[in-house]
């Protein structure tokens, strides 16, 4: 027999729920993503899976960790070397700039898709992952940052209610703040250069800034001690954070405020404002952040746009699948099973289903509920094997269509949670308002 074919490493398939997956929590996370998008005004877009190679090292920097060590990154056929996204942000500037899209300022865009580094994969990291992804264009304000941090933790606030998000925040400044700091990081930590891990001592020379960012622990206990960015602000960037702050302060959305000097984010496009927000405890472990963005003002005119000054953050799919829990996240269904008894003739099982459904259709489309609804006839099999059928499939309710019944216009509805049964006329299966009454009052 051949050998049995693998998943790539790092990669998974997602189920449905009822085969042990999650892919109904996973649609959840998204399709509350995007409401939330389109209440704040953002547009939806979808970039290439690959781009040019250049998209992303020139712009992410080449010595941050995802260009250094975690793309995937390959020449095809014809030569050319391409990479499989490893965030968003790099694509969606280059597509502005390919559709020409300055002359739209300013301009909110959502993404979402699959997302690919080359990590050790473990639990909330993985090789392909999820995100969501909101780019806030062309606008300069601290207002829109402010907005851009209270819509993310909008999307926390819904999944994860209070129980414990914090969000970290910090500015790096403008450049002449940050050329100041680099200077007085440099003087402070070239003393300590040997006990520097090996990457940071080549961080120091090329983006010491990043060594605030490193994972190891020997880095860690210099940095500790390092000059913070906090006090090497010029005038204008501490006013800025200051405004910003404020604004923040006493949300609704934000559980938790924390000012993080040593938050710097992995990669070179960000100016002033950064930020993350970080689940305290459970279920994500070590790989606690779900949310993480800031202002890149310089990015796109780096990437050869006009100077556009932008906000923007994505979270983790998979990560805040974990953080909300899977009870949080089960959506309310409605599956209905019809049983007709062998007497009935087919046609008059099909009527019924048939009204229901486009009943059930109208429904939705009207009320924008977003429950799935199923609406299945069983056919094979005694009654009972089938009522034993319809309760191992999670049917909520069954619709038992006997002659006794049919002759005095009516149906047998059971519903399942509760098992109670009620004789309900036909005319009722016609009727929106009385099927929403009695299957979606509990969804409103
Ligand atoms: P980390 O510090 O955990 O490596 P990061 O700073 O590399 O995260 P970002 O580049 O900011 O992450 O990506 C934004 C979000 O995407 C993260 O906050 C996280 O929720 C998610 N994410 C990043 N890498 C992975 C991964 N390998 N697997 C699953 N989710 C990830
Ligand atoms: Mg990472």
């Amino acid at each position: 027999m051949a050998e049995k074919l693998q998943p790539i490493r790092g990669t998974h398939d997602i189920l449905p729920l009822s085969f042990g997956g999650e892919f109904e929590h996973f649609h959840t996370v998204v399709t509350l993503a995007r409401d939330l998008a389109v209440l704040y005004g953002f547009k939806e877009i979808s970039t290439p899976i690959f781009e040019m190679t250049d998209v992303f090292s020139r712009s992410m920097g080449e010595t941050s960790d995802v260009v250094s060590k975690e793309m995937f990154t390959f020449d095809t056929r014809g030569g050319e070397s391409v990479t499989l996204r490893p965030e968003f942000t790099a694509g969606i500037s280059r597509a502005f700039i390919s559709n020409g899209l300055q002359q739209h300022l300013p301009l909110k865009l959502f993404s979402t898709g699959p997302v690919f580094r080359y990590e050790r994969p473990q639990k909330g990291r993985q090789r392909q992952f999820h995100q969501v992804n909101f780019e806030w264009i062309g606008d300069a304000s601290v207002e829109a940052d402010a907005e851009a941090i209270l819509l993310a933790g909008h999307i926390i606030y819904t999944l994860a209610g209070n129980k414990g998000c914090t969000l970290l925040i910090n500015t790096l400044g403008d450049i002449e703040s940050r050329t100041t700091y680099r200077d007085a990081l440099v003087n402070y930590l070239t003393p300590h250069t040997a006990s520097l891990s090996e990457d940071s001592q080549r961080r120091l020379v090329a983006n010491p800034l990043r060594i605030l960012d490193s994972k190891s622990e020997q880095d860690k206990a210099i940095t500790a001690n390092a000059p913070k960015i906090t006090d090497y602000l010029s005038a204008a960037s501490k006013d800025r954070f200051e405004k910003l702050c404020a604004l923040l302060k006493d949300s609704h959305f934000i559980a938790k405020l924390e000012i993080s000097s040593s938050l710097v984010r992995g990669l070179d496009y960000y100016t002033d404002t950064v930020f993350e927000f970080v689940a305290e405890t459970g279920e994500l472990g070590a790989q606690n952040t779900v949310l993480a963005g800031g202002r890149y003002d310089g990015l796109v005119e780096q990437m050869g746009g006009k100077p556009t000054p932008s906000v923007g953050f994505a979270a983790g799919v998979e990560r805040l699948m974990l953080l909300a829990g899977a009870s949080a996240l089960t959506p309310p269904k409605l599956k209905i099973n019809i049983i007709p008894f062998e007497e009935i003739v087919p046609k008059a099982t099909f009527e019924l289903a048939g009204n229901l459904r486009v009943q059930l259709q109208h429904l939705l489309n009207k009320t924008h509920l977003r429950v799935p609804c199923t609406v299945e006839i069983a056919w094979q099999g005694s009654v009972k094997k089938r009522m034993e059928r319809a309760a191992k499939n999670e049917a909520t309710h069954v619709v038992i269509v006997s002659p006794d019944e049919m002759s005095r216009g009516t149906c047998l509805i059971k519903t399942m949670k509760t098992g109670a049964q009620e004789e309900v006329p036909l005319a009722e299966l016609i009727d929106g308002i009385a099927l929403q009454k009695r299957f979606f009052t509990s969804y409103e």
